[in-house]
């Protein structure tokens, strides 16, 4: 019926796009509503300059197709935001999922009235299912931090998760960008290139690994593709979705020459694999120290000027505890005599100027360009926007008021019917997201043909999901990761937002087996109504 399929997804990302193909293929009528012009999600948006995965071309894509693994010919290690693009629109065209795809429309509440899911957007359309199944993304709601006088500024701003299609010119021009994450860390080296001088305003230094990015050999892709059953395997035995062994080697029981090589031999191959040569690096506070100053003597060795070398060392967390950036010549970037590092931390920014940005200091940096690689307000932002209420009208706003709870990262009690892909309390952003996103698209079409077949509803219990917030958070404290006071992870990124470790720590082959064992004892975690005696 018009606007009214079973289920309503809302995003075409990664997620969307495989959540509409899979509900698709379990004999629902599925329909997508998308803010953006086109699929895509974050490729669609993050178009910034040096813009790309850092998860490996070959394996950050999905695994449901055996075809679409054959046929798609990736042409780096690293892909950029382009070729994902042209990837994900790929999908769309192949398995004809634009059809059923409301682009250009936001959401702006959707509110279940006891029979179902009533959705409004903010062009004023309407539509009813039964099933909501979000696709939101964990890192589409940009943060742009509220510093005063933005609105003054002369020149032109932008954040990076909002880039325009068209591109910004910074030839020649005098380009700021404030943060140093994995954004800040792929754009300030593309930027450096053609900015007149590029200002970097730096609060926290990072940890960054070489990504060692290269065109994939003819050779290399062929032999991917000829493994994909042994590699996907390994994906799926693995703690974060990527296929690496992680190995065996105790670090410190080496001798320290050895030590340091097993550390070069990481360092050369670069990218996500670094972390992957050393073993409990994220849980074995000495192994993290030892790793986090071989990389911090790396800054040292590549920054020519020993103050900026300095300022630009991590001392205040360690290694891997805040995502770790991989990069392409970012601490090189600072041996210009067009770049200069700006430490905001020692001297913080205190307003935007017509000019530029001016510190508490009183010095001010003249700008033609701003560039907020501020990131996101991670996981619940994007599903808090959506302004959803569950059964009694009650907000999810209110239900995450002391932070965000979920079951399994897939479901919130008091909100029937509403399925989150890569909600909070997922692994999500801790693993490679596509086999996350799959494994959470595969697990909610079970349950939603489930629920069809035996005409129910469905709804975490509140003692279910109290017992995986607390497994969540006993998952966190088990590692280091809650040790980076301004991780957003943590939700400390965005000003007021509840301080709760959000992703699952606990490994994504651990979770997936957890969620396995849920539905195959019936889904006792979900309290299963008759719809009868639900409406
Ligand atoms: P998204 O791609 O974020 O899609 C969500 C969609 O929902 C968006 O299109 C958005 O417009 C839409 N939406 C949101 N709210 C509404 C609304 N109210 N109404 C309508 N539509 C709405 N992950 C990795 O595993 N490896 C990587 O190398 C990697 N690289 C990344 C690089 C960048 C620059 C960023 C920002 C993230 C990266 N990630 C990476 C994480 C990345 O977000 C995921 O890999 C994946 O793309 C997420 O897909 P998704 O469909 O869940 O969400
Ligand atoms: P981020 O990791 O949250 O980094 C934001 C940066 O902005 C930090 O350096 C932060 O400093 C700084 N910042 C924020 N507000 C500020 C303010 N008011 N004043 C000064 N500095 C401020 O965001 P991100 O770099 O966009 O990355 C977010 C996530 O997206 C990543 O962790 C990753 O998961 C994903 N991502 C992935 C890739 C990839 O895989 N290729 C690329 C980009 C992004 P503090 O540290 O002090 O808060």
């Amino acid at each position: 019926m018009a606007n009214d399929p079973d289920v309503v997804v809302i995003g075409a990302g990664f997620a969307g796009l495989y959540a509409i193909h899979r509900l698709r293929e379990r004999g629902l009528s599925v329909h997508g509503l998308e803010a953006a012009e086109g699929v895509g999600g974050t490729w669609y948006w993050n178009r910034y300059p040096g813009a790309r995965c850092d998860s490996e071309s070959y394996y950050y894509c999905y695994a449901f197709s055996s075809e679409l693994e054959q046929e798609w010919d990736w042409s780096e290690r690293y892909p950029g935001q382009a070729e994902i693009l042209s990837y994900l629109e790929h999908v769309a065209d192949r398995f004809d999922l634009r059809r059923d795809i409301s682009f250009s429309t936001t959401v702006v509440s959707a509110a279940h009235d006891g029979d179902g899911w009533v959705i409004d957007t903010e062009d004023g359309g309407r539509w009813t299912c039964r099933w909501l199944v979000t696709a939101v993304g964990c890192l589409s709601s940009a943060n742009v931090p509220d510093i005063p006088g933005l609105e003054s500024f002369a020149g032109e701003w932008h954040h990076t998760g909002q880039w325009p299609h068209e591109g910004v010119d910074v030839a020649g021009r005098r380009v700021g960008v404030v943060g140093t994450g994995s954004t800040g860390i792929q754009a300030i080296p593309v930027l450096a290139e053609s900015a007149g001088h590029l200002t970097v305003f730096q609060r926290t230094a990072n940890f960054s690994i070489p990504a060692r990015n290269a065109p994939l050999a003819p050779e290399e892709a062929a032999g991917y593709k000829a493994d994909y059953a042994a590699i996907r395997e390994l994906q799926q035995a693995s703690t974060n979705g990527h296929p690496f062994v992680v190995s065996d080697v105790d670090t410190l029981a080496l001798p320290d020459d050895e030590r340091r090589a097993l550390l070069e031999r990481a360092w050369e191959r670069g990218g996500l694999r670094f972390r992957a040569a050393v073993r409990d690096v994220l849980t074995d506070p000495a192994v993290n120290e030892e790793t986090s100053d071989f990389l911090r003597s790396k800054i040292h060795e590549t920054v020519d000027d020993a103050t900026t070398a300095e300022a630009l060392t991590p001392r205040d967390h360690p290694f891997a505890t805040k995502r770790p950036p991989i990069d392409t010549r970012y601490f090189e970037t600072y041996n210009r005599a067009d770049v200069s590092l700006v430490d905001v931390r020692a001297d913080p920014i205190a307003t935007i100027t017509p000019r530029g940005v001016r510190l508490e200091s009183g010095a001010e940096h003249p700008l033609d360009v701003l560039v907020f690689a501020t990131g996101f307000d991670a996981l619940s932002g994007p599903l808090l926007r959506l302004g959803i209420r569950g059964t009694g009208g009650q907000s999810l706003a209110d239900a995450w008021a002391e932070g965000a709870t979920t079951y399994l990262g897939l479901g919130v009690a008091g909100f029937p019917d509403l399925f989150t892909i890569t909600g909070p309390g997922s692994p999500s952003v801790l693993t490679n997201m596509p086999t996350s996103i799959e494994q959470h698209v595969d697990w909610i079409a079970d349950l939603v043909a489930h629920l069809r077949a035996h005409d129910l509803e469905a709804e975490p219990t509140p003692e279910a999901q109290a017992q995986w917030a607390e497994h969540v958070r006993e998952a966190a404290d088990a590692t280091l990761l809650p040790q980076a006071a301004s991780s957003w992870y943590l939700g400390a990124n965005v000003p007021g937002k509840p301080r709760v470790f959000l992703p699952y720590a606990g490994g994504f082959a651990r979770y997936r087996e957890m969620c396995d064992a849920e539905a195959a004892a019936g889904y006792p975690g979900f309290a299963l109504r008759a719809r009868q005696q639900a409406a």
